[in-house]
């Protein structure tokens, strides 16, 4: 079980449902060499995969191509179903910074055979949780921008404008499927730049008007 405590709001939260929207950005859908969703592709990590800022990244000896995706992330304040787009923003109660870490090599083989890909997504560490703002902070989380370091060399650098399904259109797409229940977690999916890392590689990820987060890649 994992929980969240939001500086600037009194309630902690219990992690549910971390659900994660693939190739969200346009120019990360290419550089994948994969086509255009026509739907927004979805799936799902484990809360016992989550780690916060300032903890270890733990490559896996299962891989040879860890990646890391830097993603904008929604915590559902309340629960819902059937949410509209109009009134997406009542079920948000914080935006934050996460890195979703992916192992492409499993990812990429699991695709090609049109198998679920969860064993590239699910590992231990492999969510990893920064700065989170409450939402009365009034930003617009479709219009923020997002950057990405590797040992200081800037690797992603986008704006969440670029997103092809915007915060509100996710939620409600996500809730006319399945219940949004208070404390799930939503990543909205990585602008392009994504690579690999490697063992001792430092990363820090910061999105504008909320905040950090640094993580170490150890054995
Ligand atoms: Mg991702």
């Amino acid at each position: 079980m994992k929980k969240i405590k939001i500086p600037g709001l009194e309630k902690e939260y219990i992690v549910g449902k971390i659900v994660c929207v693939g190739k969200n950005y346009l120019e990360h859908a290419k550089e994948l060499g994969d086509s255009i969703p026509e739907k927004p592709v979805i799936f799902m990590k484990p809360p016992s995969s989550i780690i916060f800022s300032g903890q270890k990244i733990i490559y896996p000896d299962f891989t040879k191509s860890l990646h890391y995706e830097t993603e904008l992330v929604l915590l559902i304040g309340q629960t819902g179903k059937k949410i509209k787009k109009e009134k997406a923003f009542e079920y948000i109660s914080a935006y934050g910074v996460g890195l979703d870490m992916t192992l492409r090599d499993w990812q990429s083989e699991l695709k090609k055979f049109g198998h679920p890909w969860e064993i590239s997504k699910c590992f231990d560490t492999s969510t990893v949780l920064g700065d989170f703002v409450p939402k009365e902070k009034g930003i617009n989380p479709n219009n923020l921008e997002i950057k990405l370091w590797v040992n200081e060399e800037l690797k992603q650098h986008d704006n969440t404008s670029n997103m092809i399904y915007s915060v509100e259109k996710i939620v409600e797409y996500l809730s006319f499927y399945f219940t949004l229940e208070e404390g799930d977690l939503i990543f909205t999916g990585t602008p392009q730049g994504v690579g690999e890392v490697k063992v001792e590689d430092k990363l820090i990820a910061e999105i504008s008007g909320i905040g950090r987060l640094e993580a170490v890649v150890g054995s």
